[in-house]
């Protein structure tokens, strides 16, 4: 049996968890949303009345944080199902900061290989093809305009009754791709041998199967 790993990076809201949740339907494997985990932790940070600033009391949570990707889904944080907490305001604007500490990224790095050695999975992130699974067999580094992206997400968060402006959601994506793409470990960035998708002009559909075209054709043997 073919073991995937794919790995998709790419800046916030390129549409990442969208394609990757489609493209493990298609192939019956798992999907593993990093994102969630950086999520869950700077929500018990919050929720401790700690500053994600703070870089120490931030580390010193790591022994009682316990973060658990159901199959279905949903995330656990604890014990307790924080799959919409982890998407409001005061975590999307703070988490590029627990994100930046390496002690916290070791932690939820572990978490993560140990769920891709396993099974077959597809992973979406920041730093999965350059350091989290550098052995994946395909790689994607998905991109799109700063505008599309924050229409997208804007859009979403009114689905979701999240209030917020779309001048806010902008502002929010350009300061957490600086901050992702300027942190000393791991930090976003495209891995050399990943092949980039620039989303902003295509349909979902067509990003997915173009994923899958770029899976068929590194799996099939002799290619
Ligand atoms: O993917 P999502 O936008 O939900 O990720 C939230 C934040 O988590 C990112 O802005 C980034 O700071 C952090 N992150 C990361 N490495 C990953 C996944 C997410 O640093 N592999």
């Amino acid at each position: 049996m073919i073991k995937y790993v794919i790995a998709i990076d790419g800046p916030a809201a390129a549409g990442k968890s969208t394609v990757a949740k489609r493209v493990a339907k298609a192939l019956n494997i798992t999907y593993i949303d990093t994102g969630a985990m950086y999520r869950a932790f700077t929500l018990y940070v919050i929720e401790q009345g700690i500053s994600p600033e703070n870089q120490a009391a931030s580390e010193a949570c790591i022994p009682d944080v316990h973060i658990e990707l159901k199959p279905s889904g949903e995330i656990y944080l604890n014990n307790k199902d924080v799959s919409q907490a982890i998407r409001e305001p005061r975590v999307s604007s703070q988490v590029s900061y627990i994100a930046s500490y390496k002690a916290i990224r070791l932690a939820l790095v572990d978490l993560q290989r140990k769920m891709a050695d396993k099974q077959s999975v597809v992973m979406d992130g920041r730093d999965i093809g350059t350091y989290v699974l550098p052995e994946a067999n395909v790689k994607i580094y998905q991109i799109a305009s700063v505008e599309t992206r924050a229409v997208r997400r804007y859009e979403e968060n009114l689905e979701k009754g999240i209030q917020t402006s779309l001048e806010s959601v902008e502002e929010e994506l350009r300061k957490r791709d600086y901050i992702d793409s300027h942190r000393d470990f791991a930090p976003l960035k495209p891995a050399p041998d990943s092949v980039l998708i620039d989303t902003s002009f295509m349909k979902v559909e067509d990003v997915v199967q173009r994923i899958l075209d770029i899976v068929q054709k590194k799996t099939t043997v002799g290619a």
